[in-house]
């Protein structure tokens, strides 16, 4: 670590200093790391015959004479230089004369960088970048850094230049010498020379490749050893044999999916380590049972356990599921809509252990609940969630199992990134007899058509979901937008009755109305995106998408798995009057595909990883050049190195022993925020 403030250098006094901090810099680290964001190729001097207008090129010419001229309205001089080129005459323009004036001196030669305007033998040059003849490095790629006001782009590459000067013979490598062979990777020390000033194609791209490579090892690297920290023994090995009866007593059997979860999970909970398991299936998986059966194999070894939902409304559904179909387990419902003398009463039972199974929001590991002897988190929905989420609810008592369930599904190099510190499991296969639901775009001219059809089916006795955006900016906005279909719908779809639901209600008002569309008591409910995940209500099958364009691609995919949840055939109308040539390609994906693997593909593609896992959210650091969908090779190839690494430490090697355990002692550091 470099830790000299920029004051040291030569140029930078105590104003500069100031105006650096703004854009991060305030060390030689800061600077020696800040990566250029683009390069300009300055490494021919060319003629201006050969040149066309507007173009960007570096020139020699001769200064013939310097003057000034004052601008009334700026209060400025301006400094014009007139410069003979070949056969060519022309000015070279700058508003900071003063501070220019004296770079210059008449009769000599200099190079200039920049856009030149050319008009028959007269061109122009305004603020070009320029050198004497004598600076050879001018004629070079020249990099580009992120600027602030007041410090010119060859003040910033003048101080990296110091910087890296300085650094460079002082720099500790930060990877092990055998990593760098096996990874074949040029030293810490080319790299950042390279990557500042490259001298080559061929040189820059393996500088670059290099530091990629690190900054997905040591993310990953992290990940891995969070991993390895976990798994240590923990919980007496679970007994498992009642698992069946409770499994015998489901209303159907599980799919072979399902089965080989559970086995998976039920080879943890018998280890006496403790699990960390992501079980990964798409919407309407089934991945509800495989939380149960998990709470339960907890109960049946008098240990507590906790079910997690990202809504009010998810913990409200499975809390009467499970009561439904495990009443003899003592469960509660905990969440914000608990009156406090209820909460306290709850908590009061849970810290003597009169209850076992605790269904809630995350709102139940925020607050202080005590638990008499907790053995098993299990989180429904992960993506809504971090890892600094996973270590608090990890660290509030001895270590349980924890099981995450999320219908996100990831390309498996991005799930030992994001997930990488557990094990993950995925159900790959839908319970049988499901129907792919049909899905169509409707615009305008379509959507009467659609609303007979709606019409039709709602009298046959079948359920419709509308969807409206809600957009954070202007909630209020939105809302009025739900309302306002529900108030459109209750005449358009008489004699059916229409709901509305959205967040903005009283949870009791939302219970009344969830209650009376599963009951059947009303025909369509129109929403905002309340009930984007895990609503089950197996004879809803049309859902009605509005402004389609407003959703992410994901997102749409979520929704539409609301339907599609029964035997009989499901429809999903994405309606929109406006949709540009992405919300065309979501849609067109929605309508082709009702493959969740498919649709995340597509999704990364249109809005990259940040966007679509909401990487901060999950915790990661930032990255600063590697991208975890372009680079997916080297990731892969990181991988690859770090389970050598990982299995060499293991066995003693002395090499790894020091990089391991130098990132053992910061993992807190780096996860949690
Ligand atoms: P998700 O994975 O989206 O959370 P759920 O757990 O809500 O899916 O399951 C969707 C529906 O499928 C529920 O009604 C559930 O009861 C049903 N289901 C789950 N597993 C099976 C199965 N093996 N056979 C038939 N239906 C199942
Ligand atoms: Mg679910």
């Amino acid at each position: 670590m470099f830790k000299q403030p920029l004051t040291l250098l030569k140029g930078v006094g105590e104003k500069k200093a100031q105006r650096l901090k703004k854009i991060g810099l305030e060390t030689y680290n800061d600077v020696l790391f800040d990566y250029p964001f683009r390069y300009v190729d300055r490494r021919t001097v060319k003629k201006i015959s050969d040149i066309t207008s507007g173009d960007v090129h570096v020139i020699e010419g001769i200064v013939v004479r310097k003057r000034t001229k004052y601008i009334a309205k700026t209060k400025k001089e301006m400094l014009i230089l007139d410069v003979r080129s070949d056969y060519y005459t022309g000015e070279a323009v700058f508003f900071n004369a003063q501070y220019i004036l004296s770079h210059f001196e008449e009769g000599t030669r200099y190079f200039f960088y920049g856009k030149i305007e050319k008009n028959g033998p007269n061109f122009k040059m305004m603020q070009p970048e320029y050198a004497p003849l004598s600076n050879t490095d001018f004629l070079s790629v020249v990099p580009v850094y992120n600027a602030t006001n007041g410090i010119t782009q060859a003040e910033l590459i003048a101080i990296h230049r110091q910087v890296l000067s300085y650094c460079l013979n002082q720099l500790d490598e930060t990877l092990p010498d055998s990593l760098i062979k096996l990874a074949n990777l040029p030293s810490l020390k080319f790299a950042l020379k390279e990557i500042h000033f490259p001298s080559s194609r061929e040189t820059y791209k393996a500088a670059k490749r290099r530091l990629i490579y690190e900054e997905l090892f040591f993310l990953q690297l992290r990940l891995m050893l969070l991993k390895l920290n976990y798994h240590k023994p923990n919980l007496p090995p679970f007994s498992l044999d009642q698992l069946n009866v409770y499994k015998g007593r489901l209303p159907f059997q599980l799919t072979e999916a399902q089965e080989n979860v559970m086995k998976e999970i039920s080879e943890d909970l018998r280890s006496g380590y403790s699990m960390n398991r992501l079980v990964q299936g798409d919407v309407g998986s089934g991945k509800t049972v495989i939380a149960f059966l998990t709470l339960l194999a907890a109960h049946e070894n008098s240990y507590q356990s906790i079910l997690l939902a990202p809504t009010t409304l998810l913990a409200e559904q499975h809390y009467e599921n499970f009561v439904k179909l495990f009443p003899e387990v003592a469960c509660c419902l905990l969440t914000s809509n608990i009156t406090n003398s209820e909460k306290k009463r709850i908590k009061e039972q849970i810290s003597e252990g009169n209850i076992s199974v605790i269904i809630g929001t995350h709102a139940v590991l925020q607050e202080d609940v005590n638990f008499k002897q907790l053995g098993v988190v299990v989180t429904d929905e992960q993506h809504r969630f971090g890892i600094r989420q996973r270590l608090s609810a990890l660290q509030k008592s001895l270590r349980p199992h924890a099981l995450i369930m999320s219908a996100t599904p990831i390309p498996r190099t991005l799930s030992l990134i994001l997930y990488g510190d557990m094990d993950v499991s995925v159900i790959g296969q839908m319970p049988s007899g499901r129907k792919p639901i049909k899905t169509h775009f409707v615009g305008k001219s379509k959507q009467a058509e659609m609303y007979a059809f709606i019409q039709s089916k709602l009298t046959e006795g079948r359920q419709a979901y509308f969807v409206c955006p809600l957009i954070e900016a202007s909630e209020t906005m939105d809302l009025k937008s739900a309302e306002e279909l529900y108030e459109e719908l209750k005449l358009k779809l008489l004699p059916h009755k229409v709901g509305l639901i959205h967040g903005k209600m009283k949870a009791t008002e939302k219970d009344e109305i969830m209650h009376q569309f599963k009951s059947g008591e009303l025909a369509a409910l129109v929403s905002t995106t309340v009930i984007e995940v895990g609503i089950h209500v197996a004879n809803a099958t049309m859902m009605v998408i509005l402004n389609t364009e407003r959703f992410g691609l994901s997102q749409l995919h979520q929704l539409r798995g609301r339907v599609g949840r029964g035997d009989e055939q499901s429809y999903c109308f994405l309606l929109s009057d406006k949709l540009s040539s992405t919300s065309k390609e979501r849609v067109e994906t929605l309508v082709n595909s009702g493959d969740g693997f498919v649709v995340a593909e597509k999704d990364l593609e249109l809005r990259g990883p940040g966007e679509v896992f909401g990487l901060r959210q999950h915790g990661i650091p930032e990255l600063k050049l590697a991208n975890l969908i372009k680079h997916q090779d080297i990731l892969t190839e990181v991988q690859k190195h770090i389970k050598t690494v990982i299995d060499e430490y293991q066995m003693g090697n002395l090499e790894f022993k020091e990089l391991i355990q130098k990132q053992n002692n910061n993992l807190e550091k780096w996860f949690t925020l």
